[in-house]
């Protein structure tokens, strides 16, 4: 059973609509990472499986179940900047923490504290962390209660090289440790890196979701051009099955799922329209430069 299962949502704040009809699941045990760039309705999906939102229309399932309190215990979760006090030590905090939320107990702090190697410095104020452990420290508090399900938002936004490696090497470890892990992100290489499962997000529609694996390989890129690259360009916006495009100086890239278009069609719908193509090859990509088009390439 999955541990999440999203079906059909929709959320639109005035004319802006944020989420388009989003279905996907969330294996139980997995890495799970919500990937698009900012604008794509990832913290509004957030939001709304964690219950500070309400959708316009479509449901959400946790653990096989409509939302309630008890379902929301099993969930950790952090949306925002959380609630930290400057002049509080991690202790301090974390038992501040625990008395909002009724989640823990004093045994817990501890055992968190070593979880996220902040136990060294339990006791030295908030104030003197560095961002990467404050971080860790929120990621702390949101494993109180020793949640099935751990939530983050974009959880190494702002942060160092070496504050954004320590993050990650957590997450995996919770992963290892047996909770399911959700993360919005807008990095392809970080969900390369942490995630096993991936959603993409592009202007609240879902165009893609599965194993990070079968996400990947599931594209096929053809580079062409021609002499007039504009009005290329401009033809292919409208081709049917486009995932999305890259002018490149190679040529245009054109993305589309697996084996769902011959050069063929391409070079005939391009003639038809009185464009006569110079160049029709399939690219092929290494995994990593996938990714990073991918990141680049997520046109708004
Ligand atoms: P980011 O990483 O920048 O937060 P995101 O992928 O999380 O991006 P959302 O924050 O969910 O995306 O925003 C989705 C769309 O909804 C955007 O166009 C955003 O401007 C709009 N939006 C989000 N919150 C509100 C709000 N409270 N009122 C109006 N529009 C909003």
């Amino acid at each position: 059973m999955p541990v999440l299962e999203i079906n059909n949502i929709h959320k639109s704040y005035g004319k802006i609509k944020a989420l388009n009809g989003v279905s996907f699941s969330v294996p139980e045990g997995s890495v799970f990472g919500i990937l698009g760039p900012n604008g794509s309705g990832k913290t509004t999906l957030l939001s709304i499986i964690l219950d500070v939102l309400q959708a316009d229309a479509g449901s959400y399932l946790w653990f096989g179940e409509p939302p309630s309190n008890e379902q929301r215990k099993r969930i950790g979760s952090l949306l925002e900047t959380p609630n930290l006090y400057h002049y509080l030590s991690a202790v301090q905090n974390l038992r501040v923490t625990k008395s909002i939320s009724g989640r823990g107990s004093i045994e817990a702090i501890e055992a968190v504290l070593e979880k996220v190697k902040l136990y060294e410095r339990r006791n030295s104020r908030f104030s003197t962390y560095s961002l990467g452990m404050k971080q860790r420290l929120a990621i702390a508090a949101a494993l109180l209660g020793s949640p099935t399900v751990l939530v983050l938002d974009e959880p190494t936004n702002g942060l160092d090289p070496v504050g954004i490696a320590e993050i990650r090497e957590l997450i995996k470890t919770l992963a290892k440790d047996g909770h399911t892990i959700i993360m919005a992100s807008h990095l392809l290489d970080e969900v390369e890196k942490v995630c096993d499962h991936v959603a993409i997000l592009k202007k609240g529609e879902l165009i893609a979701s599965g194993t990070v694996e079968q996400v990947l390989s599931d594209e096929d890129c053809f580079l062409i051009s021609a002499s007039d690259s504009d009005a290329l360009y401009e033809l292919m916006s409208d081709y049917p099955g486009l995932i999305r495009k890259k002018q490149t100086p190679e040529g245009l890239e054109l993305y589309f799922s697996k084996a769902e278009i011959a050069p063929a069609n391409i070079n005939e719908f391009c003639f038809q329209k009185g464009i006569v193509l110079d160049q029709l090859t399939i690219k092929k990509k290494r995994l990593e430069e996938k990714f990073f088009e991918l990141t680049g390439g997520l046109h708004q």
